[in-house]
């Protein structure tokens, strides 16, 4: 397959949408990046790398760091994190309240706000039992992950985030409300918000999420270790949860496991077979980009290669 081909082809076809849609400027840092840019890299499971566009340009990988919050959370509690959050479709946008409410502070999933938050707080308390630094040990994993440890949090996009965050507030106090919060809110939330400020160009997400497109090879990072079917488990709740209430649309334009930010960035595998990133900032009402979307609907249409 020609992938170099394929995706400096579909990128060029793309150009014209990188105007619709508007930046996530309900964090007033995001809403600064320059929005005409976009991008894409594919690794492959042989270690093929193909890249076009602005693929080394560093972006705020924002929800996508969801991905790595739970590969986290279940290689150091195992199963008991299911007691405390759900692994169901929400239907509803990433950060809603409503269902939180509904369903008595039990997060729907893992991937959007409020599960997020509780895997924070889960990764707080763990890291204390064990006396290790949560911040850094969550750097050191994504580090590790992606080969490379230039990685790093942005204060500026955190802070920034934190200064009209009272959504995501809300949820941590309803949260704490139901009991499902252990630590301080405020340290739960400033944790959260630095996970999400993590940057990444779309060639080092692409390597980091290599191991998730790899659950034959043993994935053990930083000491976090994951078996073959939980890997396999992570890709199901991509499918299935990634996108929020445009999961359905992903799944049925696409047809790959992956995962979007706000940051307009999208991590996407194929099991067995390569991992893509794609990113440009403008996003759609459901908060997913725009380029990103049609950029991996025509891959995989163009390749016919996706999971069905
Ligand atoms: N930091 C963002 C928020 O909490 C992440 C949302 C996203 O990327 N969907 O609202």
């Amino acid at each position: 397959m020609n992938y170099q081909e394929i995706i400096e082809e579909i990128l060029a076809e793309v150009k014209p949408l990188q105007g619709k849609g508007k930046q996530a400027d309900y964090i007033p840092a995001l809403a600064k990046v320059n929005p005409d840019q976009s991008g894409i890299c594919i690794h492959t499971l042989d270690g093929d790398e193909f890249a076009a566009g602005d693929a080394t340009v560093r972006f705020s990988i924002q929800s996508i760091s969801k991905v790595f919050t739970l590969a986290m959370c279940l290689g150091l509690e195992g199963d008991a994190i299911w007691q405390r959050m759900g692994k169901e479709p929400s239907g509803t946008a990433f950060n809603s309240l409503i269902q939180l409410e509904i369903e008595k502070g039990k997060p729907r999933n893992p991937f959007i706000n409020a599960g997020a938050i509780v895997m924070c707080d889960i990764l707080i308390s763990s890291m204390k039992a064990r006396n290790k630094d949560y911040l850094q040990n969550y750097l050191a994993f994504i580090h590790d992950v992606s080969g490379c440890n230039t990685i790093n949090y942005n204060t500026d996009i955190a802070d920034s985030e934190r200064s009209c965050g009272y959504l995501n507030a809300a949820i941590a106090n309803m949260l704490k409300y139901y009991g499902n919060i252990v630590n301080e809110i405020e340290e739960v939330l400033r944790f959260y918000f630095l996970t999400c400020s993590i940057e990444m160009s779309c060639c080092e997400l692409a390597k980091a999420f290599i191991p998730f497109a790899d659950h034959n090879k043993p994935f053990e990072f930083n000491g976090i270790a994951l078996t073959a079917s939980q890997v396999k488990r992570m890709n199901a709740i991509m499918q299935t949860c990634g996108f929020y209430d445009e999961a359905g649309e992903f799944s049925y334009l696409v047809g790959l496991p992956g995962k979007s930010g706000v940051g307009g960035g999208i991590a996407a595998i194929y099991p067995q077979r390569y991992s893509v990133a794609v990113w440009s900032p403008r996003l759609n009402e459901k908060g997913n980009s725009i380029v990103g979307l049609k950029t991996l609907e025509l891959l995989t249409t163009r390749t016919k290669e996706s999971i069905f």
